[in-house]
C-alpha cells in the first residue's frame, strides 16, 4: 500500500463523482449535493476545490504523551508541541474524517497501528445519525415542569421532560421523532438545538407548563434568568439525617423543607436515635414514615423545589399539649441558600429571629456539602447501516464484536457507553470529546466522529475491508501538513492500549 491510496485525487475519486462544468457530486450523504467549483455542500462539510472534493475542516490527529511512569499527561501548555507527530502515539479521530455512502463503500480511514506487539486496525469515521438525542442532566431540585411535558426551542417542540434524578431534572432532547417525524421546521431546530448542545454552546428552551432554562454543557443552568448555585446535599429527610447530631443541643425542632421528602427531625429516625423530643410540629403533606413527608407543597421555584416562600405556611398545626413557648424552630431548604430560625412565643406561635451561631454553623455547612450545579449533555445514537457496513461485509458480526467487548468504540476518541442489547447504540459526555466534533447534514440529521478499534486478525474475521486498510506511518506522512493536531486528553483512556491503561 502506497501512500497515493491517501493523496486527495484518489480521495476524491473514491468519495465524489465528477460531472459537467466542473462540477463534483459528493456522495458524503443522501442528499447528494452537486457543487460548483470553488462552492460548498449544502451542509459546509464538503466543497468542490478545483474539480476535487474536499472535507471542509481537517481530520483530526491526537497525540498523546507519557510521563516517566508511562502514565498519560496533557501536554504542558495543553496544545501539541510541534513535534512531529510519532505513529505510537497518534490516533486518527473520526473529527473531519468525512462520510462514506452509499452503505457498502469503506470508511474514509481504516488505520493500523501495532501496540503492546499487537496489530491493531482503527476504523475512522464520521457517523451520520438520525437516531440521535441528548441527555440533559441539570442539577437543580426547581421545578422546571411536569414530566413528559414538552421541551421547546424558538417555540418548537424539541424534547420532553423525562425522569428526574437525585439533585437533578431530566431533559430528552431530540430523537428521531423530532428530527424526521414532524415538519420540517421542528426537525431544522431540533438538530440546530443539537448541535448546539453538542458544540458546547448555550440553548434557550422554555418548557410547557414550567419554565424557562438556559442549558450548557458543564455550565450552570439558568432558570427563569436567575442562574443555579448549589446541586441540593439530598432529600430533606438525607438532610435531616446527615445533620441531626449536628443540630442537636442548639435548636428543639429541624424542617427541612424539599418537593421530594420534606423532613421533620424530632419525628424522623434520626431524632429518635438521638433521643430528641417531639414538639408537636405538624407538617403538611401525606406522610410516608415518621418524619418523612411527600407532597408538602406544590412543585415550583421555591424553596426546596416546592412553590413555598412562606416557609411557615408548611406547618398545619402545632399541639398545644406538646408544643412549649420557648421552643426553638429552624426551617431550612435543602441546600441551605433558605433558612428561617423561629422561637414559640407564649401563644405556640413561630417568631422569626436571629439565627444562633452554632445553627448557622450547620445552615452553612449544608451549603458546603452542595456541589456546584451543572448541566450535563450526553449524546446517544444507534449505529446505522452506513456506519456499520463501512467497518465490515458483515455487520452484524461488528455488533456482536462490540457487545461481546472485543472492538473499542469511541467517538472523537472519548471513551463511550455501550448500551447492551442489540446494535451499537452508544451514549458519550460531549465535554470529553474535542472541539467542533459534531456537524450536520440536511436530512436532517448530525455528524458524529466515530471510531471502532479491535485486532488485525479480529478485523479480517469479521469480514472487515481488509483491502483498505492504511499504515498510521502512510496516515501521518500524508495528512500532518493539513490536519488539525490535538493533544490527547490526559484523563481519557487511550484507545489503543490495553483496556486499563
Ligand atoms: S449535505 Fe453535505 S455531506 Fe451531504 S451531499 Fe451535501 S455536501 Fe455532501
Amino acid at each position: 500500500m502506497t501512500t497515493d491510496h491517501l493523496s486527495p485525487a484518489a480521495r476524491s475519486k473514491k468519495f465524489g463523482a465528477a460531472e459537467a462544468d466542473g462540477i463534483v457530486r459528493c456522495d458524503a450523504c443522501p442528499v447528494l449535493c452537486r457543487i460548483r467549483p470553488g462552492r460548498q455542500g449544502a451542509c459546509a462539510r464538503y466543497a468542490n476545490e478545483n474539480g476535487t472534493l474536499v472535507r471542509t475542516d481537517p481530520v483530526l490527529l491526537m497525540q498523546r504523551t507519557l510521563d516517566e511512569s508511562g502514565k498519560l499527561v496533557a501536554f504542558a501548555d495543553s496544545d501539541w508541541d510541534g513535534a512531529p507527530l510519532d505513529p505510537a502515539r497518534t490516533f486518527v479521530t473520526g473529527v473531519g474524517a468525512g462520510t462514506t455512502y452509499p452503505d457498502y463503500k469503506p470508511a474514509p480511514f481504516i488505520v493500523s497501528a501495532e501496540h503492546d506487539g499487537v496489530d491493531t486496525v482503527t476504523v475512522v469515521t464520521e457517523g451520520i445519525f438520525s437516531y440521535c438525542g441528548v441527555k440533559v442532566k441539570i442539577d437543580t431540585d426547581r421545578h422546571l415542569g411536569p414530566e413528559t411535558a414538552a421541551v421547546r426551542v424558538k417555540g418548537e417542540q424539541v424534547g420532553h421532560v423525562t425522569t428526574a434524578e437525585y439533585g437533578s431534572q431530566m431533559l430528552s432532547i431530540g430523537g428521531v421523532r423530532h428530527l424526521t417525524g414532524g415538519s420540517k421546521k421542528e426537525g431544522n431546530a431540533t438538530c440546530d438545538a443539537l448541535l448546539d448542545l453538542c458544540s458546547g454552546n448555550a440553548v434557550e428552551m422554555s418548557i410547557d407548563g414550567g419554565h424557562a432554562v438556559i442549558v450548557q454543557a458543564d455550565q450552570a443552568p439558568i432558570v427563569d434568568g436567575k442562574p443555579e448555585v448549589r446541586m441540593r446535599v439530598g432529600c430533606g429527610s438525607a438532610t435531616v439525617g446527615i445533620f441531626a447530631r449536628q443540630w442537636l443541643g442548639h435548636v428543639d425542632e429541624v424542617i427541612v423543607v424539599d418537593d421530594h421528602i420534606t423532613g421533620v427531625l424530632t419525628e424522623h429516625q434520626a431524632g429518635r436515635v438521638l433521643d430528641m423530643p417531639p414538639t408537636g410540629i405538624r407538617v403538611r403533606g401525606r406522610k410516608s414514615t415518621p418524619g418523612r413527608y411527600f407532597q408538602v407543597a406544590h412543585p415550583g421555584l421555591g424553596w426546596g423545589g416546592t412553590d413555598i416562600t412562606d416557609p411557615l405556611s408548611i406547618i398545619q398545626k402545632i399541639d398545644p399539649a406538646v408544643a412549649w413557648p420557648g421552643l426553638r424552630l429552624l426551617l431550612t431548604s435543602t441546600t441551605g441558600e433558605d433558612a428561617l430560625y423561629c422561637i414559640l412565643d407564649d401563644q405556640l406561635k413561630p417568631v422569626p429571629a436571629d439565627v444562633p451561631a452554632p445553627v448557622r454553623t450547620v445552615v452553612e455547612r449544608i451549603g458546603e456539602n452542595c456541589e456546584p450545579s451543572l448541566c450535563s449533555v450526553l449524546f446517544m445514537a444507534g449505529a446505522g447501516g452506513s456506519l456499520r457496513a463501512g467497518v465490515t461485509d458483515n455487520p452484524v458480526l461488528l455488533t456482536r464484536s462490540v457487545a461481546r467487548g472485543e472492538t473499542r468504540v469511541t467517538m472523537g476518541g472519548a471513551p463511550v457507553h455501550v448500551w447492551a442489547g442489540g446494535g451499537i447504540t452508544v451514549m458519550v459526555d460531549v465535554t470529553r470529546m474535542p472541539a467542533h466534533a459534531f456537524g450536520y447534514v440536511p436530512t436532517p440529521a448530525i455528524v458524529a466522529p466515530i471510531e471502532f478499534t479491535l485486532p488485525r486478525a479480529l478485523y479480517e474475521q469479521l469480514g472487515g475491508h481488509a483491502g483498505d486498510i492504511v499504515p498510521i506511518d502512510d496516515v501521518i506522512r500524508s495528512f500532518a501538513a493539513t490536519a488539525r493536531i490535538g493533544a490527547w486528553p490526559h484523563d481519557n483512556p487511550w484507545p489503543l492500549g490495553r483496556k486499563e491503561e
